[in-house]
């Protein structure tokens, strides 16, 4: 099987700046992997390498196995969409979506039928005569989806294209990108910095620090079995909590003795920092449950769970979520006890 997109060891400085130090990556045919990153960690230089924007100072980069480092970008049959529509404003739309078949010398008619069907495809039905700035941002930026699919490209590389646009069409475009991504079957590279955007669109998150990649994987595993500190405080809402190694690679945190997984948890005896979701512990407010006394700082209701926030009686500050329907009487102030739930911990050093 050929991987249409795969960067060896890429990395590329600017002066004193390092943006890549050495990235690898593979993705497989018609999946959508979204880069995800703390500011600064290359994201958006990654993806500027895949589309020939900008090349690497060493490593390599293959398309369906062929080395394209040196490929000019309007040689790389590639599909980009912006941050900022970028479309060209003295243009309707048939014509923006139109206008890589016209450098590619397609007949009129062909390119007016390729217009339409794809207008349809992105939800703008009937909208080919409209202007730029008759439409509003999702729309445009529908179009500029639309006129990156119109050539047929192998791989759609989307810079950051729901972030100029607001929170309820940025949730709608989302669910439409993902839905024309999945019925073309395309090979997609997503750039974000929205860890909820990259979860919920893509079927694998890279997330990436210092130019490297960190961990790749489906968004469940991400969340469930983060790979390094690092990812697992990245990516969605983690406490860090202090445990002590106990003979057999087990950690006790709260009296209660877990599994680890990952990294060698070292020495009998030693102290490190157990991670632990939210979710991960139990609150129990009936007296003489096992446990670590605790008292409610803050409890805010999110719907489905009440997120609280905790001082154990040793001064450790915590998050733990708990159903809302078990939340009564958790107000600031109350005693409760908290348990971590016996499943694999990542630990990191204290
Ligand atoms: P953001 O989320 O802020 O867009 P990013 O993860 O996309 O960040 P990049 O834009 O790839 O990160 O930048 C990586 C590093 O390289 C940053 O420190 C950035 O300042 C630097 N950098 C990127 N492009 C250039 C350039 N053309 N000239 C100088 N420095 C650059």
């Amino acid at each position: 099987m050929t991987v249409p997109v795969q960067l060896k060891g890429l990395r590329r400085k600017f002066g004193a700046t390092t943006a890549l130090d050495g990235l690898d990556l593979d993705i497989a045919p018609g999946e959508l992997v979204a880069l995800l990153g703390p500011s600064g960690c290359g994201k958006t230089t990654a993806l500027r390498i895949i589309a020939g924007f900008e090349t690497a100072d060493s490593g390599e980069l293959t398309m369906d196995g062929q080395d394209v480092t040196h490929v000019p970008a309007h040689r790389r049959d590639i599909g980009m969409v912006f941050q900022s529509y970028s479309l060209f404003p003295n243009m309707t739309a048939a014509q923006n979506v139109g206008y890589g078949l016209r450098v590619r010398k397609s007949s009129t008619a062909e390119r007016a039928a390729r217009a339409g069907e794809l207008l349809e495809l992105v939800g703008l039905p009937g909208r080919e005569d409209h202007y730029p700035h008759q439409l509003s941002g999702g729309q445009q930026q529908r179009v500029a989806l639309a006129r990156a699919l119109a050539v047929r490209p192998r791989v759609l590389l989307l810079d950051e294209p729901l972030s100029a646009l607001d929170a309820k069409v940025r949730l709608s475009l989302r669910e439409e990108i993902r839905r024309i991504q999945l019925e073309l079957g395309i090979t997609t590279v997503f750039v974000t910095h929205d860890q909820e955007e990259a979860l919920s669109m893509a079927d694998r998150v890279a997330v990436m620090q210092g130019g490297r990649l960190e961990q790749c994987a489906a968004p469940a595993e991400l969340y469930e079995r983060p790979a390094t500190p690092f990812v697992a405080e990245f990516v969605g809402t983690m406490n860090r909590l202090p445990g002590t190694v106990r003979d057999g690679g087990v950690v006790e945190l709260f009296g209660r003795r877990l599994p680890i997984h990952g990294a060698e948890p070292g020495t009998e005896g030693r102290t490190v920092d157990v991670l632990l979701r939210p979710e991960g512990l139990a609150i129990r407010t009936d007296a003489g449950a096992e446990g670590m006394s605790a008292t409610v700082r803050v409890a805010t209701f999110l719907g489905a769970t009440t997120r609280l926030h905790l001082t154990t009686e040793t001064g450790v500050q915590l998050k733990a979520d708990v159903p809302s329907w078990e939340a009564d009487g958790l107000t600031p102030g109350a005693r409760c006890t908290v348990t971590p739930h016996e499943k694999p911990v990542l630990v990191a050093e204290g």
